[in-house]
């Protein structure tokens, strides 16, 4: 297995502020169509940064979004960035049933597939919702890595999955599908999220670095991501959130888009897809154009 000192990898989550487990209460499913979107002005505001930095990323990206938004995976996958799933429908993966769970991946790949013209290896469940069940028919539906697991103490929302330990950042769970974890700081025998959400916007950014520092010292990569609504203070507040929710939702939201920049330019970042190629010793070709890319992910695939 190869050194992963130094490496990190940069993802996103596309969906609306809408679809974020903190408004789920008081925004019902039903009604989304009558929300106003704000996913693609913000989603497009990221691709600029990146372009700006020259920084890769990977985007898992909602069926939902790509279906009403078809411009953004296109723009995405030409940007040279991976196109991932981020499912369909943005039910959390333990409140569905195995048949309702396929449907979901399923659709959202060939969505995606047939958007960006390559293909989709990766999966993250929404608010990293995972089961042990979901990954045997990730695998069966094509997926080659799952992206949910987030190894810290325990969390009212998150899923787990058996084989993580906290230790190991990148696990492969099955012959040909590998778990990759977002990040922790290990603080005593415990994991902070160190990955992103409130945290990220919460902590102070010096504070914040020492902690991605500490992480990259004990030889992990560094996994991070982003929603393109926490970019955004000027989203919807819907009435009826609990001041926790609210919290959860609003918190650090002014200063969120200058803290992107800065962290997209202040590491040398790949997708998700390239640091599994680093860790599995594979050439990972992050200087290649994404025709290259693509060619290689269908020749390893077939
Ligand atoms: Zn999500």
């Amino acid at each position: 297995m190869t050194d992963l000192t130094g490496a990190a990898a940069l993802s996103i989550d596309v969906e609306d502020w809408f679809h974020s487990e903190n408004v789920k209460a008081v925004v019902p499913r039903d009604s989304w169509d009558g929300c106003v979107s704000r996913v693609a002005r913000n989603t497009e505001r990221m691709l600029e940064i990146l372009a700006k930095r020259n920084t890769p990323a990977t985007f898992f990206v909602l069926g939902w979004v790509a279906e009403r938004f078809p411009h953004l995976v296109p723009a995405i996958a030409a940007a040279g960035h991976e196109v991932a799933s981020h499912g369909y429908g943005h039910e959390l993966v333990y409140r569905m049933t195995p048949e309702a769970f396929a449907a979901d991946i399923d659709r959202s790949r060939k969505l995606l597939e047939d958007q960006s013209g390559r293909t989709v290896l990766g999966y993250r469940a929404p608010c990293f919702s995972i089961t042990d069940w979901a990954v045997d028919l990730l695998q069966e539906a094509g997926y080659a890595y799952d992206s949910s697991m987030v190894p810290a103490l325990a969390h009212d929302r998150y899923g787990r999955l058996d084989a993580v330990d906290g230790r190991q950042p990148i696990i492969r769970l099955r012959e040909g599908f590998d778990e990759v974890c977002v990040s922790c700081l290990q603080v005593g025998s415990r994991g902070l999220p160190w990955g992103g959400g409130g945290y990220f916007r919460l902590a102070p950014y010096a504070l914040w670095l020492r902690g991605v520092a500490a992480i990259r010292r004990s030889g992990q990569p560094y996994v991070f991501y982003i929603h393109p609504w926490e970019i955004d203070p000027d989203h919807p507040v819907p009435p009826g959130m609990s001041a926790v929710n609210r919290f959860r939702q609003r918190v650090g939201l002014n200063r969120c888009e200058d803290r992107f920049a800065a962290i997209a330019g202040d590491f040398e970042w790949s997708t998700i897809e390239s640091l599994i190629d680093r860790w599995r010793g594979a050439e990972a070709a992050p200087e290649a154009p994404p025709s290259v890319i693509a060619a290689q992910t269908n020749e390893r695939r077939s």
